[in-house]
């Protein structure tokens, strides 16, 4: 049979598939990495506040962009804003990975940057980790079109230090770099403050983790005016208003209660050593990390066996079937009773074996 001239034109691509957002209820939900604490009560206040949903939100959505520029101590045109973070490296990969040479990210690392890459038609060329899941930094000394990896990486949780940040970046001034910092909060270190010296670097971070709103979909962007003046443009090419007028208010009052923010990131922190201690006395093994997650391996027990095991038991965490990762859990910390649960489904998993 003939195929439709028209169907073979439909662009075919392999979606993202996000963690489960489960329908039941009364679950223990640790595999998307969402904080187990609620915002700011700043943020929840402005939301009964607010009004005059019928008008259009600024598409530039200045309070903001100057609120975070404020925060970080740069000028508004080196911030960009998205509809999270996904959005800001979508419209990033758009404007940024043009060349002929292939893009580098590491082998083992947030799923989606193959996707654009297909998406967007954009060659790219994975880089192995090595044996200990840690980015050789050597790997991204040759040519290529451009670099993008998480600091920390996901799902490792192992965050890289600002001068193995900087190794890469220095030795790619010809390639725009992205680092991208969704967990930076948790214990990694920012390369915010190299942006002033590297024009060709870009950072991105998120409200969806540590601040609590991965419901509200915010993501920005921090570099030089003129990357920053690159992706507006390509953005006002292609949808004005992507951040809604929630969003922009109740982003500007999370920025404002910067010790909730330091609180309940340190509650996390906190649940993170100590769960992780627990999680050893049981045999686990796993690398340090500097986000809200640990991933996990078990020398005896399958991975994928207990993931199914729990979700039975209605706890939810991350399960990847993937070269080098498919015996390892992803465990976002929750709060500590929830970790507790975990532990005891472990401990019944382990004797009833
Ligand atoms: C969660 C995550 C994002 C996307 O977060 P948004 O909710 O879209 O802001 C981006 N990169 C990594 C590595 C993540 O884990």
């Amino acid at each position: 049979m003939q195929v439709k001239e028209w169907k073979k034109n439909i662009r075919t691509v392999v979606p993202y598939i996000p963690g489960e957002q489960p329908k039941e209820e009364n679950v223990i939900k640790l595999n998307t990495n969402e904080n187990p604490y609620p915002p700011s009560k700043k943020v929840m206040d402005k939301l009964k506040e607010i009004e005059n949903l019928r008008l259009y939100p600024d598409p530039s959505a200045k309070l903001l962009v100057d609120e975070i520029a404020k925060h970080f101590h740069v000028n508004s045109n080196q911030v960009f804003v998205g509809v999270g973070s996904d959005d800001v490296l979508a419209m990033a990969f758009l404007t940024f990975f043009n060349g002929k040479n292939p893009i580098f990210f590491p082998d083992i690392t947030y799923s989606f940057y193959d996707v654009w890459a297909e998406l967007f038609r954009i060659p790219y060329e994975k880089q192995a980790l090595d044996s200990e899941f840690r980015i050789k930094k050597e790997d991204y000394y040759k040519e290529n079109g451009g670099i993008i990896f998480p600091n920390p990486n996901a799902p490792t949780g192992i965050g890289e230090s600002l001068v193995f940040i900087e190794d890469i970046v220095k030795h790619n001034q010809d390639s725009v770099v992205i680092i991208d910092e969704a967990y930076v909060d948790f214990g990694g270190e920012s390369a915010i403050s190299l942006v002033e010296q590297y024009e060709n670097l870009l950072v991105v971070q998120t409200f969806s983790k540590s601040r609590s709103m991965a419901g509200m979909r915010i993501g920005y962007a921090i570099g030089s005016e003129t990357l920053i003046q690159a992706m507006q443009n390509v953005k006002y090419s292609f949808n004005s208003y992507t951040m809604n007028q929630p969003s922009i208010s109740l982003g500007v009052e999370s920025l404002k209660d910067q010790t909730y923010f330091e609180e309940t990131v340190k509650k996390i922190i906190n649940t993170r050593e100590w769960f992780g201690e627990e999680l050893k006395k049981l045999g686990f093994e796993f690398p340090n990390s500097k986000t809200n997650f640990l991933f996990v391996t078990h020398p005896i027990y399958s991975a994928k066996d207990m993931y199914e095991k729990a979700r039975k038991e209605r706890i939810y965490v991350r399960y990847f079937e993937k070269p080098r990762i498919d015996n390892y859990l992803r465990i976002t910390i929750g709060t500590e009773e929830e970790m507790k649960a975990l532990l005891t489904f472990f401990k019944k998993y382990m004797e009833i074996r």
